[in-house]
């Protein structure tokens, strides 16, 4: 990937958010546009698939699931506007890698430092369950994020095991090699990813450390799974090992 990064992404970002592959999900977010939630009932929803957020030459990257329906399919920005989000963006508060803890919406002056959040899937997913195939047919553009990434890219956080999956088999389509077997999703689990020999594929970049957290979905947090100190450490580390190496 050449270029300036920054340009490169916004020109990415744009066609992510015009795209409608998946029919499902696109009928989907459009209902949920339509009908909203009583809250939201004066809103406008973005109602369009969810381009990543942060900087281009960001050294971590976050990666989630899907957009929430009333959340990023409402806002139009990564977590912004659902309680993983809150969670999430108040956690990048505490350890230094965002400007301020709450998210609301999309002008709302959020700056992420060093860090940037995308998804395996752009759309919100009925019963937040994306099918294998739409699954397939999104990663794509998290291919090509992660393209323009590349050559600052030290971490990569997932936040729960489908977006461990996700993440791995990105990584290595891209050109990283990912370990046999396979390393488990676990919280705070660390995966190190060499940077395979050139071979055809994109070689810039370095090797990445996979860190694996439990997602911030209020079914993990308002159980006592997943604990603010929990969170605080896995982006704590993730900080470290972007600014030291693992
Ligand atoms: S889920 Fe991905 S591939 Fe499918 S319509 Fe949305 S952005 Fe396009």
């Amino acid at each position: 990937m050449s270029g300036d990064p920054a340009e490169a992404m916004a020109r990415l970002d744009a066609r992510i958010a015009g795209c409608r592959r998946c029919p499902r999900l696109v009928a989907w977010r459009e209902q949920v546009a339509r009908e909203k939630r009583a809250a939201y009932a004066d809103e406008d929803y973005w109602a369009r698939p969810v381009p990543g957020f942060g900087p281009a030459d960001a050294r971590i990257l976050v990666v989630g699931l899907a957009p929430a329906a009333h959340g990023a399919n409402r806002t139009g920005r990564m977590f912004t506007g659902d309680r993983s989000g809150d969670w999430l963006f108040a956690s990048l508060h505490r350890v230094g890698l965002a400007n301020q803890p709450e998210s609301v919406a999309r002008d709302d002056g959020m700056v992420l430092h060093d860090l940037r959040m995308a998804a395996p899937v752009r759309c919100a997913p009925p019963a937040n369950k994306p099918t294998p195939q739409e699954r397939s047919t999104c990663a794509p553009w998290l291919d090509r994020e992660l393209a323009i990434l590349a050559p600052s890219l030290r971490v990569v956080v997932a936040l729960g095991a489908i977006g461990w999956q996700a993440s791995l088999d990105a990584l290595d389509r891209a050109g990283w090699t990912v370990p046999r077997p396979r390393p488990r999703f676990g919280h705070g689990v660390e995966a190190g990813l060499a940077r395979s020999a050139p071979s055809g594929r994109a070689t810039r970049g370095q090797d990445v450390t996979l860190l694996g957290s439990f997602h911030p979905s209020p079914h993990n947090t308002f159980t006592g799974r997943l604990t603010e100190q929990m969170t605080d450490e896995v982006f704590r580390r993730a900080g470290q090992m972007a600014r030291e190496g693992p």
